[in-house]
């Protein structure tokens, strides 16, 4: 958006550039099953009141964007008015009291960026341009957040608009149910946030990585040895297996084994990562990197290549404690029909299933997690793909435990995404605040 840019905008789908300018706010380009009739671009709270005022005029509902990178374009439905909160992107730390607060519509590399400058940490989503917004909303997997807990659990209070247009905060103390459902009910979630205020972290003293890449004919091998690793990883390690059709470092169909660490000092990531030197398979591998610091300008870098802009994507994703060769075959038929480069399966080690968590809204999670990212440019191919995607993760479902919000395909494959009697406690408090349902929840919901 240029700078000239900024301001309040409403469009109307039989306006020129209606379609385009929807587009504009999806970082997926596959086009979506529905277009809303109004898109209404805010700049101030005053504005979202206007918004909810001028939908319930017109007999529409409501959704929002903040930065639209939701993979199953979740605001994009039929009758409907979406805010678009992009223009809230601004954030303010006070290092003093480690906290901070920030717009929906900031994008978490950003404010990791000034963080780290100031000796300060947040974890934020691991890809450039994921917006506060929606990521919070959903839980939020972000960088160091083995140790540090999910992103939505640094979140101390919020700012909202409510289905009536009122303006409330919610914590711990005011509006404890809002607050309790807005960490983890994501797309379901029926108020617009305007600011978020965080709890900040020390920035750990060591960041760095160790990669092992391998050639893809070891794919059950490696698999087989990453989920034979439960329970022996530390916190500190986020390890990742990014399987691909063009591995960047071998640059061919490859697997690349990614420990990025985040230690208080070089000696402890040392120790930490001894798994990677020790590995019993890290002979087969091609290209053996050793650990080195990375700064987190670079880590986004290095992510981002992995998310190439102007693609259309089907993602979808398992969380799951099954057996490798219970989920191998579902992988293979991935890696086998899905389209190439940029396409990938990332399939985490996560040790979440037992995590003691704060109580709110977000309740699924196992100690892995896998999705797959098909990417592909030309438009005949959706329908295609989005099959293909769909069809591999139902053949992994019977060895699921649910889905991650983050990465959810709910349009397409219905699965469990929270405990059923949270599910149950977000439908009543929505009741409570949303009586008229003037907002969207979910594309699906398991019954
Ligand atoms: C390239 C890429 C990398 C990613 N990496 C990660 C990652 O590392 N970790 C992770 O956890 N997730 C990751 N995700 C998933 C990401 O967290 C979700 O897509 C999330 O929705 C992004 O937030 P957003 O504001 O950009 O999305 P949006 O599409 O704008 O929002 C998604 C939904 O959230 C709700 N919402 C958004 N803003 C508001 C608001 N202000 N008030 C009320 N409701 C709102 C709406 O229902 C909206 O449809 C990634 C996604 C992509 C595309």
């Amino acid at each position: 958006m240029e700078k000239s840019d900024r301001h309040s905008r409403i469009i109307r789908s039989d306006e020129p550039g209606f379609k385009e300018a929807c587009m504009d706010t999806l970082f997926n380009k596959r086009r979506p099953a529905y277009f809303p009739e109004i898109l209404y671009r805010v700049q101030s709270v005053e504005d979202i009141q206007e918004a909810i005022r001028l939908a319930k005029a017109e007999g529409l509902k409501v959704s929002v964007v903040s930065g639209g990178h939701s993979w199953s374009a979740n605001h994009m439905r039929a009758n409907s008015l979406v805010i678009d909160m992009s223009l809230f992107d601004s954030f303010s730390v006070d290092k003093s009291r480690m906290q901070a607060t920030a717009g929906p519509g900031c994008k978490g590399h950003v404010l990791m960026l000034e963080l780290v400058k100031q000796g300060l940490f947040f974890p934020t989503g691991h890809c450039k341009g994921v917006c506060l917004g929606g990521y919070l909303l959903k839980g939020g997997f972000g960088w160091h957040s083995v140790e540090l807990g999910l992103a939505c659990e640094q979140v101390l209070a919020l700012d909202i608009v409510t289905a009536e247009g009122r303006i409330v905060h919610a914590s711990e103390t005011e509006n404890a149910d809002l607050y309790w459902a807005a960490r983890g009910s994501g797309s379901g979630f029926f108020g617009v946030v305007f600011r978020y205020h965080l709890r900040l972290h020390p920035k750990p003293g060591f960041i760095g990585m160790i990669m092992h890449t391998y050639k893809l004919k070891h794919l059950d091998e490696v698999v087989h040895w990453m989920m034979g690793l439960r329970n022996q990883i530390s916190n500190k390690v986020e390890l990742k297996l990014s399987i691909t059709q063009k591995s960047a470092v071998i640059r061919q169909a490859g697997i690349d084994v990614g420990a990025f660490v985040f230690a208080d000092s070089w000696s402890e990531a040392k120790a930490i990562t001894d798994f990677m030197r020790n590995s019993p398979i890290k002979k087969k591998a091609s290209i053996r990197s050793p650990l080195v610091p990375v700064p987190m300008s670079k880590q986004y870098f290095l992510t981002s290549l992995h998310y190439p802009d102007n693609y259309r994507w089907a993602v979808d994703n398992i969380w799951t404690h099954a057996r490798p060769e219970e989920l191998l075959p579902g992988i293979h038929y991935l890696m086998d029909n899905m389209p190439p480069h940029p396409s990938f399966i990332h399939f985490e080690y996560w040790a979440g299933a037992d995590r003691k968590r704060q109580d709110m809204a977000f309740s699924m999670e196992d100690e892995f997690f896998m999705s797959a990212m098909a990417a592909w440019t030309d438009s005949d191919k959706d329908e295609h793909y989005t099959r293909i995607v769909t069809e591999g993760m139902r053949m992994m479902e019977p060895f699921a435990t649910g889905t991650q919000l983050a990465d959810e395909n709910l349009n397409h494959r219905t699965a469990k995404f929270m405990a059923m009697d949270n599910l149950l406690k977000v439908d009543e408090i929505r009741n409570h605040w949303d009586t008229d349902k003037l907002f969207h929840e979910w594309h699906s919901r398991p019954v």
